[in-house]
């Protein structure tokens, strides 16, 4: 089946940003109408484990453990106000070598938020995040996947690259691994078709409030290194930039 971006969506964006278009631009991931944002480059062979909504006291240190026991590195869009409440664990996520990106303060949609509380929550979390692991913090990927120009801006402006993806499945609400690696690993096949690298996000935690299950989307990530860890080259996505 084609997907959206092959059906005329190009089309209803070029015809004026109609509240249709407006959507597209602002939500869906491979639009670049509000500006460039990093997904995946040409390199067909490299896939990307990002980790949105940490840290996750629940589930961050298991998934940490997994990915220390194959030796594999992966990115963390973090949260900043869970940040705050256990620095300790975002110093874990840094120490096991992993690469710590900015995911707002508090996971508004930004593409409907005033200027002057876009621009709050992106400098609080870089803040939070820097003092915390004493290093700039250098990308950032919006809430919902969810920007308009400005967002963008201010990200740059903080020294910070935006961020989407081009794999992604309902991890948050899916119970079943199985059905989570299934529909990852078909992205991965179509990516890899096309000639691209996978960026797959998943999710350590939620943003509606700390301590999320997320077994099912930790059990995935297990599964979907051991699938590809021999075929494929897993990176964090300072490689990519
Ligand atoms: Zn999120």
């Amino acid at each position: 089946m084609l997907s959206p971006t092959e059906t005329g969506l190009g089309t209803l964006t070029a015809a004026g940003l109609a509240l249709g278009g407006y959507a597209y631009a602002a939500m869906w991931p491979a639009s670049t109408i509000f500006g460039p944002t990093l997904r995946a480059p040409r390199r067909p062979g490299e896939l990307a484990l990002t980790f949105d909504d940490g840290p996750n006291p629940a589930w961050t240190p298991q998934l940490l453990d997994a990915l220390a026991a194959v030796d594999i590195r992966a990115t963390f869009f973090l949260v900043g106000r869970y940040a705050q409440v256990v620095p300790d664990l975002v110093r874990r996520i840094q120490q096991g070598g992993h690469l710590i990106g900015n995911h707002s303060w508090s996971h508004p949609n930004l593409a409907f938020t005033a200027a002057a509380k876009v621009r709050e929550e992106l400098r609080t979390t870089q803040d939070t995040l820097a003092q915390i692991t004493g290093q700039p913090i250098r990308f950032f990927r919006p809430p919902f996947g969810a920007r308009r120009p400005f967002v963008l801006r201010t990200a740059r402006s903080l020294g910070m690259e935006p961020v989407l993806w081009n794999a992604i499945t309902n991890d948050w609400s899916e119970p079943s691994a199985e059905h989570i690696t299934l529909r990852l690993a078909s992205r991965i096949v179509r990516n890899q078709q096309r000639g691209f690298a996978t960026n797959i996000v998943l999710h350590d935690g939620g943003h509606l409030a700390l301590g999320a299950n997320r077994g099912p989307s930790v059990a995935a990530a297990t599964e979907l290194i051991r699938r590809y860890r021999y075929s494929h080259r897993f990176v964090t996505l300072d490689g990519w930039a």
